[in-house]
């Protein structure tokens, strides 16, 4: 069985090919500047290439050249697009309505588009995405949402609700729904299997920290609260993403700089974070690489980021009455190993003991980094969204 995965935004449609038999990356791309020019970059498993500027007016071209490379010339990798069983997409809010994997139809399409409000920049280009794959994806070919909020819908009303009048949720849909949960579900099975334990007995703080960073409290297989909230703003201090605010620093600021609601949005989801308080970079490497050159805002970053780190793990520890692993995730959580290190040091009242040695380099490969008598184990555990939608789309198309 062959699956596609598609994760699109506003002006790139990105993909996956992949062979279910083995789990194994057929081809894999990026049509890029869709609304702008037009660009396709697509890779085989066995390393051909197509690598081209193109037309893609709207998603439907860039569909079109998709299935075109797919299918015809020295990169094709399919003698017809009805080899593919499924076609799975990433979508990034599903709110109350979608509480999992669900098959696409024209309504579907309609509620994700509908949703738009509650993530502008995303769910408005997956309905997009979704028409045009309809378009030019055989009839047949059934296509598959899988939702970043889906598996944080088994929080408690006490962890989703804001203590703001009760209108707000009622009227406007306004409380935490979180985020990444299609890695955080991926990464703590994952981290299970290696365990050689059944997820239900399980507590587990799971760390996704990337250019945006969630963190999450999973209890037996379930998320009971996460970092990120209404939106992807909450939590950690992000690439450019303040994380968690008081809210009245937000108005005061705003009317301090005349700034409008989607200018003060703006100015929090894309000019602070490591960019805003470091004024250098919202790339972790390039921080780092300031901060060990000395300079005091970079090295702030990092004290900002590690620090806060700290406090979920200890108050997620709290509401699971205890913890039996924390796992690292992500660009950032899957590479650098001095972070986890610095989070990981002075947590022995919790139970958590790392190994420094075998933490020491390691870079995004599976590996338990705690001290073999470390109460609570550490690990390593790389994400891979795209094949845990392939997972769940077969799933779904197999039972159908
Ligand atoms: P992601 O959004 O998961 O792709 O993660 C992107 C973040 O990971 C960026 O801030 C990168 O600087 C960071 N990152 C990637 N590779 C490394 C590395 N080798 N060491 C430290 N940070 C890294």
């Amino acid at each position: 069985m062959k699956i596609l995965v598609i994760n699109a935004g506003s002006s790139s449609l990105k993909y996956q090919l992949i062979n279910m038999e083995d789990e194994s990356v057929i081809a894999k791309g990026n049509c890029d500047r869709i609304g702008i020019d037009g660009h396709i970059k697509h890779t085989t498993f066995d390393g051909r290439t197509v690598d081209t500027d193109c037309k893609f007016p709207t998603h439907t071209e860039a569909f079109e050249k998709l299935v075109e490379v797919l299918t015809t010339g020295d990169a094709s990798v399919l003698s017809s697009m009805s080899e593919i069983s499924a076609v799975g997409h990433r979508i990034v809010q599903g709110a109350e309505i979608f509480n999992k994997t669900t098959l696409v139809t024209d309504e579907v399409i309609q509620q994700i588009d509908d949703l738009s409000e509650l993530a502008p920049v995303h769910n408005h280009p997956h309905a997009l995405a979704l028409r045009a794959c309809k378009k030019v994806i055989p009839e047949t070919t059934p296509q598959v949402a899988v939702f970043d909020t889906a598996f944080h819908q088994t929080m408690p009303e006490k962890a989703y609700m804001f203590g703001m009048p009760y209108e707000c949720y009622e009227k406007f849909h306004v409380r935490k729904y979180g985020f990444h949960g299609t890695s955080h579900r991926f990464v703590t099975q994952a981290l299970a299997d290696a365990m050689g334990r059944d997820i239900k007995d399980l507590k587990i703080v799971s760390c996704h920290l990337g250019n945006g960073s969630s963190i999450t409290a999973v209890e037996g297989g379930k998320s009971i609260d996460t970092s990120m909230g209404f939106t992807p703003l909450d939590g950690v201090i992000m690439g450019t993403r303040s994380g968690c605010v008081d809210a009245s620093a937000v108005t005061f600021v705003a009317s301090k700089l005349g700034l409008s609601p989607s200018e003060m949005s703006d100015y929090l989801n894309k000019r602070s974070g490591f960019l805003g308080i470091s004024g250098i970079s919202s790339d972790n490497r390039d921080i780092t690489a300031a901060a060990n050159d000395g300079d005091r805002r970079a090295q702030l970053v990092g004290e900002m980021l590690r620090y806060e780190i700290k406090k979920y793990i200890g108050s997620y520890a709290a509401i699971m009455n205890g913890l039996d692993a924390v796992l690292f995730t992500g660009g950032i959580g899957e590479n650098s190993d001095d972070l986890r290190a610095d989070v990981c040091r002075n947590m022995e009242y919790l139970g958590i003991k790392m190994n420094e040695k075998v933490n020491e380099g390691m870079r995004g490969k599976l590996c338990k980094i705690s001290a073999p008598d470390s109460k609570v184990e550490v690990w390593v555990v790389p994400t891979n969204e795209e094949l845990l939608i392939a997972r769940d789309t077969k799933e779904l198309v197999e039972n159908m």
